[in-house]
Parts: C-alpha cells; sequence; structure tokens
C-alpha cells in the first residue's frame, strides 16, 4: 500500500522543498516507486527536480480546482521510479478558488485515491502557510513530516502547525499521524545548533530522526541546475545525508 507523506511547516526557508525533492529521490534510487506531489504556488520541488515551467500542461491546479484526472497532471522525471505532479504559480489561485467549494479540504485526497497503490511512497511538498492547500495534503496524508531548521527560533510556529494537525485529525482524517520532525541545516560549528537540537528532542521525543541535515553549499546549488543532489553532486555530504534520512523513513514502514 502506498504511503502519502506530507512535508509540513509554515514557516518559509526550513527544508520542506528540499526534503521533498531529496527524499523522494533518494527513495525512487533504493527501489522505491514514488510520487513528487508540488502544492507550493512557487512550484520550487517541480523546478527543482527538473521539470520546466514552459513544458507543463497541466498542474496541480487542474487536478484541485478542475477535477482533471490525476493520471492526466502526472509526469515523470529524468529519475527512474520518481514521478511528479507539477505545480506552477496557477496554484496561487487554488487557495481562494476552493474556498466556495463544497468539500473543498478533500479534493487532493479524492484526486489521489485511484493511484495510491501505484506507488510505495507519495511525498507531498506543502507551501509556507496553514491555507486551504496545505490542509488539502495533511487531510490526504497518512503522515506529516515536519522540517525544523536549527536556528534560534525553531520551535516558534510549531504550536500552530500541531493544533492544525490535531483539528484535521479531529475533523478530516482521523489517521494522520507524526512521520517524524527533521532537523535541517545544522552548522557544527556553531553551539546554538546543538541547543536547539537539545530542546527539539526533548519536546518531540522519539519523533526527532535520527539522521540530522547539516548546511551543505552542494545542497542549495543542486536546484538551480534542476537536479536532486544524487545526480547533482552523488559523493557531496549533502548526498550522503539524504540517502541516510530515506533509509531511515523506509525502516519507518
Ligand atoms: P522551504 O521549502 O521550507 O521554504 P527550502 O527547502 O526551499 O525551504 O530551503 C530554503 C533555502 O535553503 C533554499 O535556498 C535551499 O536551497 C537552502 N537549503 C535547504 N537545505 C539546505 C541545507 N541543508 N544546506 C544548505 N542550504 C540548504
Ligand atoms: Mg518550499
Amino acid at each position: 500500500m502506498g504511503k502519502i507523506i506530507a512535508i509540513a511547516n509554515q514557516k518559509g526557508g526550513v527544508g520542506k522543498t528540499t526534503t521533498a525533492v531529496n527524499l523522494s529521490a533518494c527513495l525512487a534510487h533504493m527501489g522505491k516507486k514514488t510520487l513528487l506531489v508540488d502544492i507550493d504556488p512557487q512550484g520550487n520541488a517541480t523546478s527543482g527536480i527538473g521539470v520546466e515551467k514552459h513544458d507543463i500542461e497541466q498542474c496541480a491546479y487542474d487536478l484541485l480546482v478542475d477535477e482533471v484526472d490525476v493520471r492526466q497532471v502526472i509526469r515523470p522525471t529524468n529519475i527512474d521510479r520518481l514521478h511528479i505532479i507539477p505545480a506552477t504559480i496557477q496554484l496561487a489561485g487554488a487557495e481562494i478558488e476552493l474556498v466556495p467549494i463544497v468539500s473543498r479540504e478533500v479534493r487532493l485526497q479524492k484526486a489521489l485515491s485511484p493511484i495510491k497503490d501505484a506507488y510505495d511512497f507519495i511525498i507531498i511538498d506543502c507551501p509556507p502557510s496553514l491555507g486551504l492547500l496545505t490542509i488539502n495534503a495533511l487531510t490526504s496524508a497518512d503522515t506529516v513530516l515536519i522540517p525544523v531548521q536549527c536556528e534560534y527560533y525553531a520551535l516558534e510556529g510549531l504550536s500552530q502547525l500541531l493544533n492544525t494537525i490535531r483539528l484535521v485529525q479531529k475533523h478530516l482524517n482521523s489517521n494522520l499521524r507524526i512521520e517524524g520532525v527533521l532537523l535541517t541545516m545544522f552548522d557544527a560549528r556553531t553551539n546554538l545548533g546543538i541547543q536547539v537540537i537539545q530542546e527539539v528532542k526533548k519536546y518531540f521525543r522519539e519523533k526527532v530522526y535520527e539522521t540530522i541535515i547539516p548546511r551543505n553549499v552542494r545542497l542549495s546549488e543542486a536546484p538551480s541546475h534542476g537536479k536532486p543532489i544524487i545526480l547533482y553532486d552523488a559523493k557531496s555530504r549533502g548526498a550522503e545525508v539524504y540517502a541516510d534520512f530515506a533509509k531511515e523513513v523506509i525502516a519507518n514502514g
């Protein structure tokens, strides 16, 4: 059975997209049939995986607003076993256009249900907000993966996210669980990073992944080449840690 993981945190710049792209690519590389779903109107996961904007005929907007069949929106990527539902800036309108629609929170769930079992993993990259797009992701997901940046205000805003998760569990998706908390952009040269790790572990305990993603220049360069790190620089530290992380996610079942 396919597992749907939503990568969410309403804070921007915490590593959601970097994690969505590189986790998806590593899972596919390890033999898992994987679908990356980009529901951020910025479309950073789409371009980061190498899909050109002018190449996109239908995107997540068509899926959510016009209920176009998911099979028409899914497209292959340069990586074996990795498919994508791309996003374009058109999706920015969906947040508002969905408002008056009946069952607006379950559009993505409905759209994905016919293909869910055709994949081992479906990874959803959420926008930096707790609006309808993120609610759709949480409603369709089995689990939510929360990237937390190793910085001073790391825990700020997480209570809002956890509250939203609880509301979704209560009203829309009682099966939703927390997949785990991933610490990102760790800088070993500062004491702050270590303090943040301790703080986040105190709060989330065994939910925190053993793998910690360090700051790595190669990881920040890869998106501008339209490549996940395993294709851009397979020998980099960034590639190693995302492979370790993918193994942890697979082991979680
Ligand atoms: P989000 O999707 O949460 O907004 P991104 O994944 O886009 O966050 O990351 C924000 C920025 O930080 C991007 O420019 C990205 O390339 C960079 N970045 C993310 N993770 C790392 C890392 N481990 N090391 C260095 N740069 C990173
Ligand atoms: Mg992003």
